[in-house]
């Protein structure tokens, strides 16, 4: 699960990373009053920003052509005007896709005078099964670009999980980015946090780009988390409800959020051969072999062993639900799964919704009589399929013909 940048700040604020002070808002009238306050506060500038679970909002445009997804203001009138000017609109970004994302909150902040801007990344590096601090002098950019460029310039400090970050690791972290006299112990005290909030969050990423070095005044410099990303792990999610809280369900695929109240596993992707399936293995198998026989999956959906004929009939209505799908692809190899649960789901399912599309269904194992005797009955114009590889190539087939 992500949350958004205002939500990651609160967090990381709680381990003492300085962030700038600032509120999200929905309304222009509400940004243009915590800009008020801000500059009231003593903010020489104000940053606009919109609040979507994607990158690249500086660089974005809006679907009327407004540019930019992070403006920066002296005056609150003209807070006002942006906010106006993004809320409500969508955000096309490199990372949104051509469909793009629709604002709907914002974050108003003060925005410091920067010096420079660093990248600084926790995540967990599975190929030496610790976690890694990341941090970057290349900040403010992609970072994937610096990695395929100048991968000398990404430092990449293995931690200890039972140890936690140390210390002098994060010492020796603030002094590769260049920080020196004080800001070195300020740096590592920061990096210190991000650790701690990446750690107590069973987080999966923690990202600041760009973690910045500003003008704090009296000729002095300090740093500040401008930007921040958090993803958690789903699977820690249970033993966090104040972060469940934080989930944004108008940033999810709808189809994914319906089928999660039904506790199925779907993924949408972006063929269009449907597929019902029961076994994540399975499922994987038969995405495989659709991709074989040179179709392209609409999703992956593992209905699970012990699914009722009501999650059937809900997985199947989901799938049915997705525009792009030109064909089903229902592929049971019944263990614990009673094939005619499965058959019962199906038929309950087309009843509400109607089959409009080619159906391939290979049912074997578990009870598989009755459940063939419950489709035929049911007078579905369904084809059968006597193998996975037959069901994959006659959906393939199906699909291609129409
Ligand atoms: P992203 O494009 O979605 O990654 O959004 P960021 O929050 O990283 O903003 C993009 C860029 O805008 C940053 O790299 C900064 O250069 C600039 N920016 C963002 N916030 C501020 C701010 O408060 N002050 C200044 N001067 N620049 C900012
Ligand atoms: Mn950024």
């Amino acid at each position: 699960m992500n949350i958004h940048e205002y939500q990651a700040k609160q967090l990381l604020s709680r381990n003492a990373v300085a962030v700038p002070p600032g509120d999200v808002c929905d309304t222009p009238q509400e940004a243009k009053s915590i800009a008020e306050d801000l500059l009231a506060r003593g903010a020489l500038r104000l940053a606009v920003k919109a609040q979507i679970h994607a990158g690249g909002r500086g660089k974005g445009t809006f679907r009327d052509g407004f540019q930019g997804g992070v403006k920066l203001c002296a005056a609150a009138a003209d807070v006002y005007d942006k906010a106006k000017a993004m809320l409500g609109n969508v955000l096309v970004t490199r990372q949104t896709g051509p469909e793009g994302r629709r604002v709907s909150k914002l974050l108003v902040e003060a925005a410091p005078e920067i010096r420079k801007e660093f990248y600084l990344a926790v995540l967990l590096d599975r190929a030496r099964s610790r976690p890694v601090l990341m941090a970057s002098t290349q900040g403010g950019m992609d970072i994937e670009e610096v990695a395929a460029r100048t991968p000398e310039k990404i430092l990449r400090e293995p931690v200890d999980a039972a140890f936690g970050l140390m210390p002098y690791q994060a010492r020796k972290a603030a002094a590769a980015l260049g920080l020196k006299g004080d800001l070195i112990a300020q740096g590592a005290k920061l990096l210190m946090g991000v650790y701690r909030t990446w750690w107590d969050c069973d987080a999966s990423l923690v990202e600041i780009n760009p973690l910045c070095l500003v003008d704090a005044g009296d000729a002095k410099e300090s740093l500040v988390a401008v930007d921040a990303k958090l993803s958690l792990d789903d699977n820690a999610l249970f033993r966090h409800p104040d972060l469940q809280a934080m989930r944004d369900l108008g940033e999810e695929a709808p189809l994914e959020t319906e089928a999660a109240k039904h506790n199925l596993n779907y993924i949408k992707l972006d063929g269009n051969i449907a597929c019902l399936v029961n076994g994540a293995g399975l499922a994987m198998a038969t995405m495989d072999i659709i991709e074989h026989f040179g179709g392209r999956p609409a999703n992956f959906l593992d209905v699970g062993g012990g699914a009722t004929q009501d999650q059937v009939a809900a997985a199947f209505r989901i799938i049915l639900q997705d525009p792009h799908v030109k064909g089903i692809l229902v592929n049971i190899f019944g263990g614990i799964m009673d094939c005619n649960v499965i058959a019962a789901g199906i038929v309950a399912a087309v009843k509400q919704t109607g089959l409009p599309l080619p159906l391939v269904v290979r049912l074997e194992g578990n009870n598989v009589e009755s459940g063939r005797q419950t489709l035929a009955a049911s007078g579905l114009p369904l084809i059968t399929g006597s193998s996975m590889a037959d069901a994959a190539r006659k959906v393939v087939e199906a699909v291609g013909s129409k």
